[in-house]
């Protein structure tokens, strides 16, 4: 398990050098360790050096994560999310990534009103058009966050995507240039007035360039954790 500590260190220290070649600070940016498939030994080892942002895609998975780890880790849940499921998530989690529906935007909503809380949201972006992924369209995005940012007992806080997998992260450039585009063009139209808006861009493949196109949230798992093994 010191190969966990290792390979974080290594990953801080491309966040380090895309900050640099950016001009951006390290604490603009927030890596979110993604632990699905693996096991809460490994959690409590990246907690107990100081780490407290966690994703996870499944909610039993969570759930069951959750019930034996420290109440201070902020989960960030990024998988899709099926509306029945929001209440036993809704006030345990730090953020929801993937809301990709005005329907779960909705539902959403309603179960935080009935708890009396805010849900912090991101809006998910199929910037890539990829077939086999979730999430608005760069067009229809617009017309969405129209209806969705009014909906009460949620804040939108900005905009998620995944970019394909790659071999060179490179050619994912374009894609979260795009997803900046996005935001930009919301604020541009005032239907977006608070000074934070986050983007949620960057795994494994890419976060180096994503960090350098303006990422808040970089989402990193196989670097950290090692491959995942699904059954
Ligand atoms: C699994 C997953 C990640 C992490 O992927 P890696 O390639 O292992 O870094 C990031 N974001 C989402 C939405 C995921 O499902």
């Amino acid at each position: 398990m010191s190969e966990l500590l290792d390979n974080i260190k290594d990953v801080e220290k491309n966040i380090d050098s895309s900050v640099n070649k950016s001009n951006r600070n390290r604490e603009d940016v927030t890596l979110i360790a993604v632990s699905k498939t693996k096991p809460t030994e490994m959690i409590q080892k990246l907690y107990d050096a100081g780490y407290r942002d966690f994703g996870e895609n499944y909610v039993q998975e969570l759930s069951e994560k959750m019930n034996s780890l420290p109440d201070d880790i902020r989960w960030h849940m990024i998988g899709h999310l099926q509306t029945n499921k929001i209440k036993y998530i809704i006030d345990k989690v730090y953020m929801i990534h993937s809301v990709d529906s005005i329907h779960l935007a909705q539902a959403i909503g309603k179960e935080a009103r009935k708890r009396n809380m805010t849900a912090k949201i991101l809006l998910e972006v199929n910037v890539a058009e990829e077939d086999t992924k979730f999430g608005f369209t760069s067009e229809n995005l617009e017309e969405n966050f129209r209806q969705i940012k009014d909906i009460e007992g949620i804040e939108v806080l900005g905009l998620m995507t995944s970019a394909p997998y790659v071999e060179n992260a490179e050619e994912n450039r374009q894609y979260f240039v795009k997803l900046r585009s996005l935001m930009v063009d919301l604020k541009d139209k005032g239907l977006y007035n608070k000074n934070r808006f986050f983007l949620s861009m960057g795994m494994t493949c890419d976060y180096t360039v994503a960090i350098e196109e303006g990422a808040d949230f970089v989402r990193v798992g196989t670097a950290i954790f090692g491959a995942r093994k699904y059954v």
